[in-house]
């Protein structure tokens, strides 16, 4: 499903790598994860058999680690990643485990079996060795004039190692790494020693989610899968005869959905939203938003009746907005026919007029005239909307939500023309896409 979308995408996308690569549906997939789960940058995390970026490897179980890190350079050059250098880390040069530790050895014999020594000097007789070599039992003696040394008989000269097995002293030791993974033992020189980044997404691609180009066509995979009929037609016409955009607007039986996207859920966002769901009347109006909403924008969104859909762990975007329909449709069962012809005439207005040539003028006038009221912050003059009413007939559907009586029966009518339209809008997708 989502291939198709994104097929879709690619024939009306210009060619640059960029937008080659977010038309990928492996690119596709993971800003989707990540929108859907609120995650903004990807991380890795030290594993015994290398770097695994966990978001990555749920999503491709079988991509091998270079291929990972291959994908994540090529995103980052494209500019859909941003990386973060966040350490370096030390890989077994046979294994590539990252599963490594270090052990010092002697530079003389290569003998692991060194130790620190604190090296002090006999002051009376000038003798300096480490400190080891002074000690007994109870107290310090001199190795070379037997005195017993006490703490002011001496001078700290530094701390060096010294080698068990050859006695040489040397101020550092040499370094070694070994693997844990497949017990080889490595110089630093052979050593890789890889950089650790993070990413997350780039401003750039951050605003093409916001646009909702790349989420949007997952959530209507998701939808159409569900049962969604989602035609190519994202504007409405209004009570008022205005014409409202949506991001999304779908249908299932008798629930209508319009969703708008947004990357924060502010007010103003919510109020417009509000403006065009009063005029248009939908069953259920969702501002989908990838960063929760606050406290504020919570009631803000519950005051105007817009449910905002914002990314949860357990559950994707599409599915929140499959479950909350499905409930709806539960609750909606009754008055069915006469939300079947307002949906009719929301997928298809053209064809919704020729099924319903005739009109009400004085009823539908009426009711859009009372609406119109308290949605004049929104509209544009009543002059503009009387023009508009007059050349676009299909006011006539308005009315059916002010009166049930005569819309079970129209109701009936669009229903049997229904296979007609859903053919006229196959043929939509075809030629226009998301
Ligand atoms: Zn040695
Ligand atoms: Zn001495
Ligand atoms: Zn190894």
């Amino acid at each position: 499903m989502i291939e198709s979308e994104v097929k879709q995408l690619s024939k009306q996308d210009t060619a640059s790598e960029k937008d080659a690569l977010l038309l990928n549906a492996d690119v596709q997939a993971m800003v989707q994860k990540m929108v859907d789960r609120g995650i903004d940058s990807i991380s890795s995390v030290l594993e015994r058999g290398g770097i695994v970026y966990p978001i990555l490897k749920e999503l491709f179980p079988i991509k091998s680690e270079k291929e990972v890190s291959d994908f994540l350079d090529e995103l980052t050059r494209a500019g859909i990643l941003k990386s973060r250098l966040v350490d370096k880390v030390i890989l077994c040069p046979t294994c590539g485990s990252p599963s490594v530790y270090s052990k010092y050895n002697c530079p003389r014999c290569s003998s692991f079996d060194i130790g620190k020594a604190v090296i002090i000097e006999h002051i009376r007789c000038g003798f300096i060795g480490s400190k080891d070599k002074f000690q007994t039992k109870d107290v310090l003696i001199c190795p070379k004039c037997k005195n017993i040394v006490t703490e002011s008989d001496y001078r700290k000269i530094g701390t060096s190692f010294e080698c068990k097995s050859c006695g040489s002293r040397f101020e550092s030791p040499r370094m070694s790494h070994k693997c844990n993974s497949c017990d080889d033992v490595f110089t630093y020189k052979e050593a890789r020693y890889e950089p650790l980044y993070e990413f997350e997404l780039s401003e750039e691609t951050r605003r093409t989610v916001a646009r909702g180009t790349l989420p949007l066509a997952s959530i209507i995979a998701t939808m159409k899968e569900n049962g969604f009929d989602i035609g190519s037609r994202r504007d409405i016409l209004g009570k008022s005869g205005a014409m409202h955009t949506f991001d999304i607007v779908a249908k299932k039986r008798d629930v209508v959905v319009v969703a708008n996207f947004a990357f924060e859920p502010k007010e103003e966002d919510i109020i417009a939203l509000f403006a065009k769901k009063y005029d248009v009347d939908p069953t259920i109006t969702l501002l989908i938003a990838l960063t929760p909403p606050t406290k504020e924008e919570e009631t803000v969104s519950k005051a105007y009746g817009v449910k905002i859909i914002s990314p949860v762990a357990t559950s994707s975007i599409g599915k929140q907005i499959v479950e909350l329909a499905d409930s709806m449709l539960k609750e909606n069962n009754s008055d069915r026919a006469r939300k079947e012809s307002i949906t009719e005439s929301i997928l298809e207005p053209k064809i919704q007029e020729e099924i319903n040539p005739k009109h009400e003028e004085a009823k539908t006038s009426k009711t859009s005239e009372s609406k119109q009221e308290k949605t004049d912050a929104t509209e544009d003059s009543k002059t503009e909307r009387r023009r508009r009413k007059e050349e676009n007939s299909l006011e006539d559907t308005q009315s059916y939500t002010s009166n049930p009586e005569t819309d079970e029966e129209e109701g009936r009518e669009t229903m049997d023309a229904e296979h007609d339209s859903r053919n006229t809008d196959r043929n939509n997708w075809d030629s226009e896409s998301f």
